[in-house]
């Protein structure tokens, strides 16, 4: 099998990475669970020498990421927040990062609790304010890290723009490509330098794995993470990393689909008498409606809106039936979740307020079940006439 340099993305997501077990002829990349490989005599092995430093499951998984998001090189870690931490590998005491404000609240923890008493500093703002981000560039920067879409404001950050102003200024461009998937898009065309997921999401998309990856193209950064995801040893494990394999496969068809539900669920809600915003970069509302049409293939699966108030939301909450009350988001199934109280409750309130996210706001991660099944399920919960 060899994939034509002119492959299209679905055929990408297939293929790109998989070859036939050289064994058998499987046409799937068997899961290899092994800690280590018999060498034919001394200083004599296939290429594979102990499971932490190579695994082929692994690695076929990583060639198939690196293809996918237009990489020269993917690096699979034990999860989203290991693959970040990585990347911070690459700064030395003293350095400083740019980073949009209202990131994942994970890489706020790491960055502020772990990595700050190493001596890194991070200097937060809206990235999708073009101008905030010069001004906090200093002589140490060293990254720019940005999420677009943010979590839950949805603001979306121009990436070829900002990469422009980075580079400008030496620094090179780190997104986090969780919230949109590489269908959606694709920081590096726009010119950024590296690529981080949580695998857990999208990616690997039926809610039964924790993983992360970074993608990278520059040589000097491959070497190094080469060189600490073997050092440091934080790797996604055999089966995992088949998990995630067989869910890039479908994932250009998924987010399809996550796309045009979330499209079709934001204008409902837009729509409905008890809903009193609704934030999705499809509306045309939405501030950055013009820019993410620009840059995305479509504008993904996360939904906010607002009910009004705590009651409304403690209210309505408890009443969806198909939708899942849970965290997370890029399954195949719809969850819904209460930011406040879930994934913001670490964030004070103040901040809280700041950023927008309200007591009445509700997050929507938009699965792939039939639209009308999703629709039915928002207007039994949110009618008056509902009782439990
Ligand atoms: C989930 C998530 C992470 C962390 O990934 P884990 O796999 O949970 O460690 C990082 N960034 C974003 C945007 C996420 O949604």
């Amino acid at each position: 099998m060899k994939l034509n340099d002119n492959a299209r993305f679905s055929t990408i997501c297939i293929h790109a990475g998989q070859e036939p077990d050289p064994s058998t002829g499987a046409i799937i990349t068997p899961i290899y669970q092994t800690s280590t490989y018999v060498q034919e005599g001394l200083g004599q092995h296939k290429g594979y020498e102990y499971g932490r430093t190579q695994n082929p499951t692994r690695m076929a998984l990583e060639a198939n990421l690196a293809a996918i998001e237009k990489g020269a090189a993917a690096f699979a870690f034990a999860s989203g927040m290991a693959a970040i931490d990585a990347i911070l590998t690459r700064l030395e005491s003293g350095d400083h990062l740019v980073v949009s404000d209202n990131t994942y609240g994970g890489t706020f923890r790491l960055f502020e609790r772990v990595r700050r008493k190493f001596g890194l500093d991070f200097t937060y703002v809206d990235t999708s304010r073009l101008e905030t981000i010069d001004q906090a560039i200093t002589g140490k920067t060293k990254y720019l890290f940005i999420e677009t879409p943010t979590n839950p404001m949805l603001r979306i950050t121009d990436l070829a723009a900002a990469s422009e102003i980075a580079h400008a200024r030496n620094v090179r461009v780190v997104v986090d490509n969780t919230f949109a998937s590489p269908y959606v898009q694709q920081p590096l065309a726009l010119g950024c330098d590296i690529v981080t997921h949580s695998t857990t999401k999208f990616l690997n998309g039926h809610s039964d794995s924790v993983g992360g990856v970074v993608v990278l193209k520059h040589q000097d950064d491959i070497d190094w993470m080469k060189f600490v995801q073997n050092a440091a040893g934080a790797i996604l494990g055999p089966m995992d990393s088949w998990l995630v394999l067989r869910g890039t496969k479908t994932m250009p068809i998924r987010m399809e689909r996550t796309n045009s539900n979330a499209q079709a669920i934001a204008e409902h809600l837009a729509a409905h008498p008890r809903v009193q915003s609704v934030i999705y970069p499809g509306l045309a509302n939405h501030p950055h409606h013009a820019l993410a049409k620009r840059q995305m293939r479509g504008f993904g699966g996360l939904i906010s809106f607002d009910v009004g108030s705590i009651e409304a939301a403690r209210t309505v909450l408890p009443r969806f039936r198909l939708m899942s009350l849970a965290e997370s988001l890029g399954g195949v199934e719809t969850l819904i979740s209460h930011p406040a109280i879930m994934t913001h409750a670490s964030v004070p309130p103040e901040r809280r307020a700041a950023i927008g996210i309200t007591d009445g706001l509700i997050r929507i991660s938009v699965g792939i079940e039939d639209v009308d099944d999703l629709t039915e399920d928002i207007d039994q919960a949110l009618s008056d006439t509902q009782r439990k």
